[in-house]
């Protein structure tokens, strides 16, 4: 294999797996993203929420940890190319998950600002010996809107991907 054949296909193998771990905008091509989208930025302003920001390589991503999704599709409406596309947004991959160790409640801190904060009534609560009360989240519910981890003053929600979309992801 000549040394540009081997870099194609390196790029090539890389534009299929990058989207594991990065949050990109709903909609988003779920193979070959990186090759989809010309890294424009035309969606990141598009955003009435304010949510949207390109990642190290200038690629679009969704900062659920800066407020919540309404899933709009504005971004996607946006978009020239088939990177995004409307069509696609009830694709959405994520879901919430919380971080036991950081969070407050499971320390005895009194704390519900994520299931206050939860239009869904996806995440509930199990108390505990010692004042303690664990977060339950109800994967089922939970449409990975960020509004619980934009209001969680400890960081302790995060974003997993469905098990399902993972499994499509490396195919
Ligand atoms: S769907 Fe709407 S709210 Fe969500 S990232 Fe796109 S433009 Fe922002
Ligand atoms: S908002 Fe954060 S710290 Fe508070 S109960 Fe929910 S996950 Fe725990
Ligand atoms: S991501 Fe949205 S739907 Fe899911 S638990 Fe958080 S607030 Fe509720």
């Amino acid at each position: 294999m000549s040394q540009l054949t081997s870099r194609r296909a390196f790029l090539s193998a890389r534009t299929l797996r990058e989207d594991t771990d990065a949050i990109r905008p709903p909609g988003a091509a779920v193979l070959g993203f990186g090759a989809l989208c010309t890294k424009c930025g035309d969606c990141v302003p598009a955003c009435p929420e304010g949510i949207m920001t390109v990642d190290a390589d200038g690629f679009p991503v969704v900062e659920l940890n800066s407020g919540s999704c309404t899933f709009c599709g504005a971004c996607a409406m946006s978009c020239a190319t088939d990177a995004l596309a409307v069509e696609r947004l009830p694709d959405w991959p994520w879901h919430a998950a919380i971080q036991g160790a950081a969070c407050l409640s499971m320390r005895g801190v009194s704390c519900r600002l994520c299931q206050d904060s939860c239009d869904h009534g996806a995440i509930r609560f199990r108390l505990q010996p010692g004042g303690r009360a664990d977060p339950l989240l109800d994967l089922d519910t939970c449409i990975g809107c960020g509004a619980c981890a934009h209001v969680c003053p400890a960081g302790a929600v995060t974003f997993e991907r469905h098990a399902n979309h993972q499994s499509e992801e490396i195919q």
